[in-house]
């Protein structure tokens, strides 16, 4: 880690007027990582992947590759490859053509073109494809060409700018396992910036949510999406339940919050620094629910709701249900023994407090 990692960053600036799109951003991916920027519309992501890439200039801040510092390096000398969400192969050009264009300007010979390009669409699936017209292959088939083109190349960083954002649903699904299998066949680390948190958490081995320019919290997706660092991070990366309240007392980092409809429950406090009174957040996953019916114990949180429907889905199936004004969801289990709960039932809702995340509230 750190200098030496394949990418190390620390402190970049992009500013646009007044506005700082990439605001005191540090990272550090050792190799092989399969690392993902996540984060909403406008949030910086494309910003900061052009300054990777050399095709923009931090205003702050340092860019290392592999020990190497970027700064003033010009993109065609960087290590790195860029796939776009619209990826343009040459329509004219057969797929060996496509795959071959960046070995032919490295001027690497005819014969280890050809050894390399057969190798390469060997190693994604589509060996023996190389005088194929790009028309003639699938969305699919194309995306992995595209990755091909890059990869042939040997760079020590890829950087993919939501490539999947133009396929359909189907493809897009399929993809994504794809993606995953071929970065850890490679070995060649991936910076891949998407804002659909489904994506990233597939494939990812480390996540950085991004907002506003700045990084809320950097780790692997299991981390984030349990022990969510900041209310964003806990709403933004899965579903989830939210309640406010008002904070009443903290023991052993349980936070006690008195509901808005009276209910006084408990959930884990991550963030220091609240204060007795103030308002707070609680944030509880679905699937963290259960039926006070059938499941009442000592320690546990109860919320009283009322069903609005119960909706089944197979292994998705829920229950939505309302807390005075808000929405809450519940996973409903999944051999179909929840009883029949008819719209409007009053019923109890329990959770497990070290499961539910406590914040202070962000706008009080
Ligand atoms: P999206 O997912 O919609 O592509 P993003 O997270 O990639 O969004 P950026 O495109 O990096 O976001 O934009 C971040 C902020 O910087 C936005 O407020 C945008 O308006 C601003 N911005 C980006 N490029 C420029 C530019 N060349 N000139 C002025 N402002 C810019």
């Amino acid at each position: 880690m750190g200098m030496d990692s394949d990418l190390f960053c620390e402190g970049l600036v992009r500013r646009f007027g007044a506005n700082a799109a990439v605001d005191h951003i540090s990272l550090d991916v050792p190799a092989g990582t399969f690392f993902s920027i996540l984060g909403p519309s406008g949030c910086g992501k494309t910003t900061l992947l052009r300054l990777l890439a050399g095709f923009d200039k931090p205003d702050e801040g340092e860019i290392h590759i592999r020990g190497q510092r970027m700064n003033d390096v010009p993109p065609n000398r960087r290590p790195v490859n860029m796939v776009f969400q619209h990826l343009a192969l040459f329509p004219t050009m057969s797929v060996g053509d496509n795959i071959g264009y960046g070995l032919k300007r490295r001027k690497v010979t005819l014969a280890e073109r050809r050894k390399r390009i057969a190798r390469v669409l060997e190693q994604v699936g589509l060996p023996g494809l190389e005088n194929r017209d790009p028309q003639e292959l699938s969305g699919g088939q194309r995306q992995r060409v595209a990755l091909a083109r890059c990869l042939v190349l040997e760079p020590t960083l890829l950087l993919l700018d939501e490539p999947l954002g133009a396929l359909d649903l189907k493809l897009r699904e399929q993809m994504k396992v794809e993606l995953k299998h071929l970065q850890k066949q490679f070995g060649t680390t991936f910076v891949y910036i998407t804002h659909d948190q489904s994506e990233a958490m597939v494939m990812s081995d480390r996540v950085a949510v991004m907002r506003d320019g700045r990084f809320d919290q950097v780790a692997p997706p299991e981390e984030l999406y349990r022990e969510p660092a900041t209310p964003f991070v806990a709403g933004f990366v899965g579903d989830n339940n939210r309640l406010s309240g008002a904070l009443v007392a903290i023991r052993d980092n349980l936070a006690e919050i008195r509901l808005d409809d009276g209910a006084l429950v408990q959930g884990r406090v991550v963030a220091g620094e609240l204060e007795i009174g103030q308002r707070a957040e609680l944030f509880i996953r679905p699937e963290s629910l259960v039926l006070s019916a059938d499941r009442v114990g000592p320690g546990l949180s109860v919320m009283e709701a009322k069903v609005r429907t119960t909706l089944f889905d197979g292994a998705n199936s829920r229950l939505e249900a309302e807390n005075g004004s808000r929405l809450v969801y519940a996973r409903l289990p999944q051999d179909g023994s929840a009883p029949r709960l008819p719209p409007g039932s009053a019923i109890g809702l329990a959770w497990d407090p070290a499961l539910a995340r406590v914040f202070g509230a962000e706008n009080p």
